[in-house]
């Protein structure tokens, strides 16, 4: 079999071998057009990919913006996947995911209706010019680090730091969850 071949041989495989499905972990945020609903429908729209199975989501939180001031609070949350897709074409996804939201970049760190981050794939370290797996950000921010304890509190990160430790080292500031 040529390289393609094998290629297109592994994404059949994958795709229908759920044994080749891997965890990993979605921060989700949006601050604009309600955005409860736009969580709770990303939530729906993260299940419905192809290649991609919602096993848990934790709940719902409100944080004060990171960024530029003056933009709205920001609701966030985080959700367990398990997914066939190598990285960039979940990246890919997620990305879609946010195009059927009107995201639009205007500003770094500005308001947005919706942000998919891959925060974790599997136990992997990536790279690219795409992709930094696990988000660079993970162990900083406290509306990531409290969801992401909610669904798995022993969580060790690829380099083997303890999500834990992350948390307790991380100010809650005026973190809220919101009601269930
Ligand atoms: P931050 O990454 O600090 O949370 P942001 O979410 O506002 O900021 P975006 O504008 O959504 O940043 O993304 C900019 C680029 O980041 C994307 O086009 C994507 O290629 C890249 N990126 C790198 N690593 C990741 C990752 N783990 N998850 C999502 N995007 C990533
Ligand atoms: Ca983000
Ligand atoms: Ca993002």
């Amino acid at each position: 079999m040529n390289s393609h071949a094998n290629a297109a041989a592994d994404v059949v495989s994958r795709a229908i071998n759920p044994m080749n499905e891997v965890r990993c972990f979605i921060g989700l945020g949006s601050n604009l057009n309600e955005p409860i609903q736009q969580v709770r429908t990303a939530l729906t729209e993260l299940n419905s990919l192809q290649g991609v199975r919602l096993t848990r989501h934790s709940p719902l939180y409100r944080s004060e913006p990171v960024g530029p001031a003056g933009q709205p609070d920001y609701i966030n949350a985080v959700a367990e996947l398990q997914t066939t897709l190598h990285p960039l074409a979940l990246l890919d996804a997620l990305q879609q995911v946010e195009q059927k939201h009107q995201r639009k970049r205007i500003q770094h760190w500005g308001p947005r209706t919706l942000d998919l981050d891959l925060l974790l794939y599997n136990n992997e370290t990536i790279n690219n010019e795409r992709l930094t797996v696990p988000h660079p950000y993970i162990t900083k921010r406290n509306f990531v680090l409290r969801p992401l304890a909610d669904l798995e509190s022993d969580l060790t990160l690829p380099d083997g730091s303890k999500l834990m430790q992350h948390l307790a080292d991380c100010p809650m500031g005026t973190l809220q969850q919101l009601p269930l």
